[in-house]
């Protein structure tokens, strides 16, 4: 055998994670008795049910009793609601809980330790899904695919692709001009790569997908957390951006970019995005423009409720500030047009904002009826999911309590139906929660 042969076999093991199991085992079955469902998309609970889930898909669900032959664990759900795994549709597991300076300044590995945590604990919350918008993930999914550690599905975007002075743009300004062939420290470490014309961003896109990006980030306006751009700017270009939109569909998927304003927003769909990330500062004609194209809007509840990580008075706090502002008009509009609007966090540089992913649910209330709030974590939410298509690395309906769907459920203490403010206690209300048909939590 050729080297290069045995790298190809070798290589191909690798990446897959090994060799393909010989002996398959017996399913598991976990019988769910007396709980009451929602199922993802309704308004109300169902009476008192049934649920059997076999191995990692939930097989069958009934009123009345579910005979299973062989072997069974019984769960007695006391009456308790029985709801989808939720889904963050904005996350960035390795940037979530270290402070900004500290990723800037530390090897790349304690980020990944961070960020091993931040996993775990964001499956704990109840989040069984998430939609990883930028960073070098592509370990930490491995990792919690394989078992080695606990975490949510991950769909990564692997690196946020910006042009210079954009928004992953996080060089220092002695480190600019950048010289050629040199790559920064973010580059090195495939958390964002910067890239400046149409041939730069579609190899970067290439490389992403070839290392497992489920749908592809780029940076099409000014952001907060940046240092060089003020928040009313535009990224990158029409052809720019439609390098990466022609990449990742040949690769059966879609670009979602960071934007908050009209211009930036409309520049993006003009090149063929499928979704906008933010958006807090549109205006009507955009929303408007949006609903026409089905462009999905993923929209974070962003209010000025805790301590910013930002100094008062400093350029960021001030594009911060600015940003809110136009929160409770966007998701007015997102409904007022009927926009397929997608729910999520976007919990960077503080443990305490990663810990308040549930609270951040509980603030959609806001604006959304509780039965709405629900729906789009889970089902909605699975919805854009399933925009990347062929790359989906989980395979099945996600979001809903159904037979045939994967099995990730959570058993809620009460209804959160009619009291939302339940999800923002993850630790004392979901009792129980799984992930792919395994239970990581059961306090009952
Ligand atoms: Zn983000």
């Amino acid at each position: 055998m050729s080297l290069r042969l045995f790298c190809g076999v070798l290589c191909g093991a690798l990446l897959t994670g090994g060799p393909a199991q010989a002996a398959e085992p017996a399913k598991s079955a976990i019988l769910f008795e007396n709980v009451r469902i929602f199922d993802g998309k309704g308004s109300s609970l169902s009476a008192p049910s049934s649920v059997l889930v076999e191995g990692n898909l939930i097989s069958r669900i009934s009123q009345g009793p579910i005979q299973v032959e062989g072997e069974v664990q019984r769960i007695d759900g006391q009456g308790k609601t029985l709801m989808p795994g939720l889904i963050d549709a904005h996350t960035h597991l390795m940037f979530a809980t270290l402070p900004q300076i500290a990723l800037l300044t530390n090897d790349i590995t304690f980020a990944t330790v961070a960020a091993t945590r931040a996993a775990n604990d964001m499956l704990m919350r109840g989040f069984t899904s998430a939609r990883d918008l930028g960073g070098p993930v592509f370990g930490l999914k491995k990792g919690i695919d394989m078992g080695i550690i606990q975490g949510p599905r991950i769909w990564p975007a692997g690196a946020m692709i910006s042009q210079s002075g954009g928004h992953g743009d996080f060089r220092l300004p002695n480190e600019l001009p950048a010289l050629a062939g040199q790559y920064s420290f973010g580059e090195r470490t495939n958390a964002a790569m910067i890239a400046d014309s149409p041939d730069a961003v579609r190899q970067r896109t290439r490389e992403q997908l070839a290392l497992g990006a489920t749908q592809i980030k780029l940076m099409a306006g000014g952001g907060v957390a940046s240092s060089y751009d003020p928040i009313d700017v535009t990224q990158y270009t029409v052809p720019e951006i439609r390098a990466a939109v022609e990449a990742a569909d040949n690769w059966g998927t879609y670009v979602t970019v960071h934007a908050y304003t009209p211009k930036a927003v409309r520049q993006a769909i003009e090149a063929g995005v499928k979704c906008i990330d933010h958006g807090q500062m549109l205006d009507e004609a955009t929303a408007r423009l949006m609903a026409e194209k089905g462009v999905w809007w993923s929209l974070q509840p962003f209010t000025d409720d805790r301590k910013s990580p930002f100094p008062e008075g400093s350029a960021n706090r001030l594009k911060q500030l600015e940003m809110y502002k136009g929160t409770d008009q966007a998701f007015a509009l997102a409904r007022q047009y009927g926009i397929k609007t997608a729910f999520g966090t976007d919990a960077l540089f503080s443990a305490e904002a990663a810990a308040s992913q549930g609270t951040m649910l509980a603030r959609m209330g806001t604006w959304y009826t509780p039965a709405e709030v629900l729906k789009m974590a889970t089902h909605d939410n699975a919805e854009l999911l399933a925009l990347s298509g062929p790359r989906n690395p989980y395979p099945g309906r996600l979001g809903v309590v159904e037979a045939g769907a994967l099995a990730d459920l959570l058993l809620v203490r009460g209804d959160p139906l009619q009291d939302l403010a339940l999800v923002a206690d993850p630790a004392n209300n979901f009792q129980l929660i799984m992930k792919d048909g395994k239970i990581y939590k059961n306090s009952l």
